[in-house]
């Protein structure tokens, strides 16, 4: 039932818009790819492409290697579900699950069995009466969700399904649609321009930039070993800092580490540390200074003043406890390789 889907060299552009500019990338039977990046970065233009809503004006989208960029929407295999509701108000629950079960005429008792069982799937078994405006947000996106799946589509497509929901509610339904997911095995493609929300979902973060692609790898790949440094800003927090290059080590903050890839020639350069890299200790004599300290489940995200300037850091929460604002301290690097920078701070975003 699951199906391969390739991008192959697609291209869009509109007006003096260049969406696409050659995006390739292939997403496996049974995967969930995450595309991520900015806004404006061509994701939904990749994502219609797909579903047949765009065509592009060079390159290819193939399904299991079959070209499909010339077959209309209604007769690909693909089901979508869209940033706002987009339920029929005019039908229950049960009458947009069943809505294109009936455009291919399947009979009415069977529609309804089937709408009931999907509904049953996306945990609202109760609610096949109620009309989207008797729906919270996050259950108007299970009906759309349903909808999507009741073709028994080989591909899903999901355009920021839970960016208009609350924060509460986008976690526990994101954990649902990969749990869904994970069940059907069905090839899925999220788009989305919330990194934690790719990273806690994907099998795969594709990253997207001026409609190519950047890098694409599983999610630790894509935060502890960043392509680019485009990547690294926007996947995860950076603190960007000073330092000088001599050999293949860089000097910053007084510390010599080593740099990941190839070292560049220019001797100042910009040096990306993660926060949860900055080691943190009281200490009287410590030249820095916790300005604020904000909690952020686990760890506690600390913003300290260095003569160098600001820097991000996280501790565990139990260090933090001693760690309030005001308090002077040490800083250290944690000992590993970073990438470094030659070009001016990337806007990401
Ligand atoms: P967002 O997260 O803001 O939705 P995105 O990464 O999904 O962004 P796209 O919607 O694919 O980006 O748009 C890519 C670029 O193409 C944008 O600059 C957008 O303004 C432009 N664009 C998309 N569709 C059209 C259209 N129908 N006509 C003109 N320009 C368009």
């Amino acid at each position: 039932m699951t199906a391969q889907v390739e991008f192959r060299g697609l291209r869009r552009v509109f007006g003096r818009t260049v969406a696409l500019d050659g995006l390739d990338l292939t997403v496996e039977p049974g995967e969930l790819v995450a595309l991520l990046g900015p806004s404006g970065c061509g994701k939904t233009t990749a994502l219609r492409c797909v579903a047949g809503f765009e065509r592009p004006d060079s390159g290819a989208v193939l399904v299991d290697g079959r070209d499909i960029t010339g077959v209309p929407a209604n007769k690909r295999d693909a089901g979508m579900v869209f940033q706002s509701y987009s339920l029929f108000p005019n039908l229950d629950a049960a009458g947009n699950v069943a809505f294109g079960l009936r455009v291919r005429k399947v009979p009415a008792a069977t529609r309804r069995t089937r709408a009931l069982e999907l509904l049953e799937l996306v945990g609202l078994p109760a609610h096949a009466g109620r009309y989207p405006h008797e729906l919270s947000g996050g259950q108007q996106q299970r009906v759309a969700l349903a909808r999507a799946l009741a073709l028994e589509p080989r591909v899903l497509l999901l355009d920021e399904p839970l960016s208009a929901l609350d924060a509460k509610v986008r976690v526990s339904l994101r954990e649902e649609i990969r749990r869904l997911q994970l069940d059907l095995g069905i090839t899925t493609v999220f788009v989305t321009h919330d990194q934690e929300e790719a990273l806690s979902v994907a099998d795969r973060v594709a990253v997207l930039r001026d409609g190519r692609l950047e890098q694409v790898g599983p999610p630790a790949e894509v935060y502890d070993r960043p392509a680019t440094p485009f990547v690294a800003e926007f996947v995860g927090t950076m603190n960007h800092l000073a330092g000088r290059v001599s050999g293949d080590r860089v000097t910053v903050l007084g510390q010599s580490l080593p740099i990941d890839g190839p070292a560049p020639a220019e001797r100042s350069v910009e040096v990306l540390v993660r926060p949860e890299a900055v080691r943190v200790s009281p200490s009287e004599e410590g030249s820095a200074e916790v300005l604020a300290a904000s909690f952020r489940g686990a760890s506690v995200r600390l913003r300290l003043r260095l003569k160098e300037g600001e820097v991000l850091a996280d501790v565990p929460g139990h260090e933090a406890v001693r760690l309030g604002p005001g308090t002077r301290v040490r800083v250290e690097l944690v000992e590993r390789p970073v990438l470094v920078s030659v070009r001016e701070p990337i806007d990401a975003r």
